[in-house]
């Protein structure tokens, strides 16, 4: 089975602009229409192309594409990644609910929720804990920010429904 994938091309802020920016260049936009960020195509840290729509021979797809988080070539978060990251850290400073030692451990435990490692069971235990403790407008503002840039299966298991 030959396997391909496009370029995509994506702003910084994390809006997919282009799925298929090597092939359909007439899509391409150099700022986006979503947030009037500028767009990028290539990792910043190692220049590789973002993956893009995925070709597999003989097989139309027509599942949505999502945006990566980090970089499949050096491992690096992407912008976006980086610039929810830093959000919803210095939303956690904000959270008048949580003691300093909390909110250490609350923004530490994003590392492990953004990437699937061993430890990511524990940061969703202590993210749903000291979430809950954080009350319901900080939980919500920490969900908005993160949704996006969580797996599906950790987010359907710190946010059920
Ligand atoms: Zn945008
Ligand atoms: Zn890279």
């Amino acid at each position: 089975m030959q396997e391909e994938f496009d370029t995509a091309q994506i702003c910084i802020n994390g809006h997919a602009i282009n799925e298929r920016a090597a092939t359909k260049l007439d899509r391409n936009q150099k700022f986006c229409d979503k947030c009037g960020a500028e767009t990028i195509m290539a990792c910043p840290h190692c220049q590789a192309a973002i993956r893009g729509h995925h070709y597999i021979h003989g097989i139309v797809s027509f599942s949505p594409y999502t945006v990566p988080p980090f970089c499949c070539n050096c491992g690096k978060p992407f912008p976006w990644t980086e610039a929810r990251l830093v959000a919803a850290r210095e939303m956690i400073e904000e959270i008048e609910k949580l003691d300093g030692n909390e909110k250490i451990i609350l923004s530490k435990s994003l590392d492990d929720l953004i990437r699937e490692t061993p430890s990511t069971p524990t940061a969703i235990v202590r993210f749903k804990r000291l979430a809950l403790k954080a009350g319901s407008v900080a939980a919500d503002g920490l969900r908005s920010i993160l949704v996006d840039v969580l797996s599906e299966a950790v987010r359907k298991q710190i946010w059920p429904n």
